[in-house]
C-alpha cells in the first residue's frame, strides 16, 4: 500500500465520524461532488470528505471513457455499497449521446445503475431521459452539463418531461446569471468549482473528431490516448495529436497533455518571431491551460442558491483527487471564517500552474 493509500484509509475511518451529508444539507452547505475515475479514487475521495462521488462505466457511456478508467457493474456495487456505509452518495454519469443502431448499451448502463442503487445518473440525452423515467420513476436524474441547459425555459422543459431533479450548469454562466437563474427555477442547480475548462458547448465539442475520428461524441474521450505522441525537437518537446503537432515545449517546461482546445498554434497570416506578432512556439487561440477554481466565490455560489459543487477530472490520480477534495472539504466546512482553508493546496493543483474564475466573474454579456 502506499502512503497516500494508508492516509486515505485512515481518514476513511475518520470519516465516519463527520456528518455525514443529509446533516451537511441540513445545515445548508453546498454539497461536494468528487470526481471517481477509478475504485480507488472513490474511495479516496471519500475519505478526503466528498459527500458524492460521480463515475461511469468502462464503455462509450460516459464523457471519460479513456483505458485503465471507469467501473465494471461488480465494482460499481461495491463502490456503492463503500459510499453509503460511510454517508456519501455515489452518481453514475451516463452522459454521452447513444449511437444510432447501439441505443441498448446506454439504455442497458441506465437500468444496471438503477438496480445497483445509484443516487442519481446524469444523463443528457432526451431519449434516454424517457428511458429512465418510464422504467425507473424512483429514479433521481441529473440534467448533464452535456445537454447545455442554461436558462429557464431549457431547464422547465427537462423538469416537465423528464422529472429532473438536479441540472449541473454549463461553465458559460456569470454568477450574477446563476442566481437569476435560481429565483425562477425550482430544480437544484450544481456548478463546476474547480478543474479543466472545455471551450465548445460543454461536451459537444468536436475538435477531437478532426484529428482523431474520436471525440467526447463519440466514444467518450477527447484526445484518446492512443492517439498521443511525445517526441523531441532539438532541446524541446513536442506533443502530437495524431498529424497534428499540438504543443512544443521548451526545455524545463512542464509539458501538458496535448488538447486542440489548449494547443499553442501560430495563426495563418501571422509572422512568427515579431514584437507585435505571436511568439515562434505559438499561442494559445482557443484557451488557456488554466483551471477554474471558485475556492474565494463559495459563500456568494451558495446564496446564489446553489445546492453542489462540482471537481472536474475522473481522468486524474488519486493524490489530486484527495488533495481538491480534501481543501474544498476544509473550505466549505469553514465557509465565513477568517482563516484560509487552503493554504494555497488548490493553487498548486491547478493545470498550468494557475486558476481562473471563469465566466462566474465576467461582467460582458
Ligand atoms: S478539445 Fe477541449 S473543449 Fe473539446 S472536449 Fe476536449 S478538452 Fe473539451
Amino acid at each position: 500500500m502506499t502512503g497516500t493509500g494508508r492516509a486515505a484509509d485512515s481518514r476513511a475511518t475518520d470519516n465516519r465520524s463527520r456528518p455525514d451529508r443529509q446533516d451537511r444539507t441540513a445545515r445548508g452547505i453546498m454539497e461536494l461532488v468528487a470526481p471517481a475515475g477509478t475504485p480507488a479514487a472513490l474511495r479516496t475521495a471519500i475519505a478526503a470528505g466528498a459527500d458524492v462521488v460521480y463515475c461511469g462505466f468502462r464503455d462509450a457511456t460516459n464523457a471519460r471513457n479513456f483505458p485503465g478508467l471507469n467501473f465494471s457493474r461488480d465494482e460499481l456495487a461495491a463502490g456503492i455499497a463503500h459510499a453509503h456505509a460511510r454517508g456519501a452518495g455515489v452518481y453514475l454519469a451516463c452522459n454521452t449521446y447513444p449511437q444510432a443502431g447501439r441505443e441498448h448499451l446506454w439504455r442497458q448502463a441506465v437500468d444496471d445503475a438503477a438496480s445497483l442503487g445509484v443516487d442519481a445518473v446524469i444523463l443528457a440525452d432526451i431519449g434516454l431521459l424517457g428511458h429512465a423515467r418510464d422504467r425507473h420513476p424512483d429514479l433521481r436524474l441529473h440534467l448533464s452539463v452535456q445537454a447545455s441547459a442554461s436558462n429557464e425555459d431549457a431547464i422547465a422543459f427537462y423538469q416537465r418531461h423528464f422529472g429532473v431533479r438536479r441540472v449541473v450548469l454549463p461553465r458559460v454562466l456569470s454568477l450574477a446569471d446563476i442566481a437569476a437563474l435560481n429565483h425562477r427555477i425550482t430544480v437544484e442547480t450544481e456548478v463546476f468549482a474547480f478543474g479543466g475548462m472545455c471551450v465548445m458547448a460543454e461536451g459537444r465539442c468536436a475538435l477531437s473528431s478532426y484529428v482523431t475520428g474520436e471525440s467526447p461524441n463519440t466514444t467518450g474521450a477527447c484526445s484518446p490516448a492512443a492517439h498521443i505522441r511525445y517526441q523531441p525537437d532539438g532541446d524541446a518537446t513536442l506533443a502530437r495529436l495524431g498529424a497534428v503537432t499540438v504543443d512544443r515545449f521548451a526545455p524545463g517546461e512542464p509539458v501538458g497533455y496535448p488538447t486542440l482546445c489548449k494547443g499553442r498554434f501560430t495563426p495563418r497570416g501571422a509572422t512568427p518571431g515579431t514584437a507585435s506578432g505571436p511568439r515562434r512556439d505559438g499561442v494559445y487561440l482557443f484557451e488557456d491551460p488554466v483551471s477554474l477554481n471558485v475556492e474565494a466565490m463559495l459563500p456568494e455560489l451558495a446564496a446564489a442558491g446553489v445546492r453542489a459543487i462540482k471537481i472536474e477530472g475522473r481522468q486524474r490520480g488519486r493524490a489530486y483527487v484527495e488533495a481538491v477534495v480534501a481543501a474544498f472539504r476544509r473550505a466549505l466546512d469553514q465557509a465565513g471564517r477568517d482563516e484560509p482553508a487552503t493554504a494555497g493546496t488548490l493553487a498548486a493543483m491547478s493545470e498550468g500552474g494557475s486558476g481562473t474564475a471563469g465566466a462566474y466573474r465576467r461582467g460582458w454579456q
